[in-house]
């Protein structure tokens, strides 16, 4: 006897169909056996089940059963497949009647039969809708995932019991009603108004939100590096439909199951992350923290701090916006398109140019130290800022906050009409290739540049960084061409760690 289940192995990012092909025959020695590229876990899969289908009253026959997992090219991870291979067991025991080719099931299964929720089931389901699967099967704690998706009837289910009975048609299950709302996006401008009185760094923050400028934040320990960083973040648009759908799904294949906000993700890894842990892949084929900052803010304090090979690893994807993994001979891509911000003190003690500590580092342990950081990838970091001791809540002129946040939503305005049906969503992501088109300079402001560009020695990609700054100066004040005064200010905005 011969039986077909649909189910969804996760991919990187995405979801593929996957076809379990189950066959039970009397003919040969009893066993069961996994064919298809099954990972261990997969393997395991045939222990839980057997369990599961015993704690529900189904004897598990001792019979050849073959269980074949196609198209075999793909990898098969986790423990996802113990729902539908149960139920083609059942299936191939004449147990039950055959699923429609258009229904999709995904679920972990647990010895006595509970079913469990599993991770990346958001891509599973937009793979169901694009794909014409009229139904669905999934855990119950995956529901609170379940949503945008009309066009597929998704049932929850807790136990393999449930699901049997509804199949048999003896108990059906409610179809899950997409009551949940997205989590509201709310703003915080608290954190910016601690630095009030601290121009520079108001600033700074103005600009790399507007034109979402990768920005280096340089002061002594407890400055407030940090709540600079999440006050930017602070300061971005909420994501449209489109981006909460994607961001949704690559945070689905992080272990916790919430539904995300609307506000754009922060990750902020440690230091002694792992170049696995940042930029994915490997066996599991998992997103790293740079994917887990899609459209959002990716925060790394204490800079010189991550491995060379992470630092190293960096000045790919901040200029492509995409990883890339090689799999049994096909390349993944992970996206990758965040605002880049990172911290780090002036030198190892960090209070280098503090009023009240005393430096006791050796001028040659300060080269040392900022060398970590290199040329190249600081030519990709368009904004730095300087910060210093101040007393929090100090108000001063100047740091109105309000006015701020309403010229970065105009300065955001006049990027998404600039940059309609391009891939580039910000003036940050110009290239040198494209920063002409986008931005082009008067006769007047290029022999400007020019002159700066001699004097202060710059680098070609610190040359297109300071028009990419000039240009979201402008556009913070509505102005359609770039100014001499735009290009000053953005040169000093440059990075220039000596
Ligand atoms: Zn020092």
């Amino acid at each position: 006897m011969l039986a077909t289940v649909s189910s969804a192995a996760v991919f990187g990012i995405e979801a593929l169909p996957v076809f379990i092909e189950i066959e039970v025959s009397s003919r040969g020695l009893p066993g069961v056996t996994v064919v298809g590229l099954p990972h261990a876990s997969v393997k395991e899969s045939k222990d839980r089940v057997r369990s599961a289908l015993r704690s529900c009253g189904f004897q598990y026959r001792a019979q050849k059963v073959t269980i074949n997992l196609s198209p075999a090219w793909i990898p098969k991870h986790g423990p996802s497949f113990d729902l539908p291979i149960a139920l083609g067991l059942l299936q191939g025991y004449n147990l039950l009647p055959p699923l429609s080719s258009q229904t999709l099931i995904a679920g972990e299964l647990s010895l006595d039969g509970t079913i469990r929720p599993i991770s990346g089931i958001l891509p599973i389901i937009i793979m169901a809708a694009q794909r014409g699967y009229t139904h669905l099967f999934i855990p119950t704690e995956n529901e609170n995932q379940c949503m945008m998706t009309s066009s597929v009837t998704c049932y929850a289910a807790s136990h393999l019991r449930d699901i049997v009975l509804h199949i048999t048609g003896k108990r059906k299950l409610s179809p899950v009603v997409h009551t949940k709302t997205i989590p509201p996006y709310s703003t915080s401008l608290d954190l910016l108004q601690s630095f009030s009185g601290q121009e520079h760094a108001l600033r700074t923050a103005q600009i790399a939100a507007a034109g979402r400028h990768h920005t280096l934040f340089i002061g002594p320990p407890g400055v407030g590096k940090t709540m600079l960083a999440h006050g930017i973040s602070s300061l971005l648009p909420p994501l449209d439909n489109d981006e909460y759908l994607e961001v949704s799904a690559i945070q689905s294949r992080s272990p916790t199951q919430l539904l995300p906000p609307r506000q754009p993700p922060f990750r902020a890894p440690h230091a002694r992350s792992t170049t696995l842990q940042m930029f994915g892949g490997g066996h599991s084929l998992l997103p790293g923290e740079l994917t887990f900052a899609h459209r959002g803010v990716l925060f790394l304090d204490e800079l010189p701090a991550f491995s060379s090979e992470i630092l190293q690893g960096l000045r790919i994807p901040l200029e492509e916006h995409v990883l890339r993994h090689s799999v049994e001979g096909h390349t993944l891509e992970f996206p990758c398109r965040f605002l880049f911000l990172a911290a780090m003190n002036p030198c190892p003690c960090g209070y280098a140019y503090s009023m009240d500590h005393v430096c006791t580092c050796s001028p040659s342990k300060i080269r040392q130290y900022l060398h970590r950081i290199s040329s190249p990838l600081l030519d990709r970091i368009d904004l730095q800022v300087t910060l210093h001791d101040f007393s929090p809540g100090q108000n001063a002129p100047g740091s109105d906050i309000e006015s701020r946040v309403s010229s970065i939503q105009q300065a955001w305005n006049i990027q998404q009409t600039r940059y309609k049906n391009t891939q580039n969503t910000a003036n940050g992501e110009l290239t040198s290739k494209n920063i002409t088109q986008y931005c082009p300079l008067s006769h007047e402001v290029s022999a400007y540049l020019r002159i700066c560009l001699e004097k202060l020695k710059i680098s070609h990609r610190k040359y297109v960084s300071i028009i990419r700054v000039a240009r979201t100066i402008a556009d913070l004040e509505t102005q359609k061409n770039i100014e001499k005064r735009h290009i000053a200010e953005a040169v000093q905005s440059c990075v220039r760690i000596e």
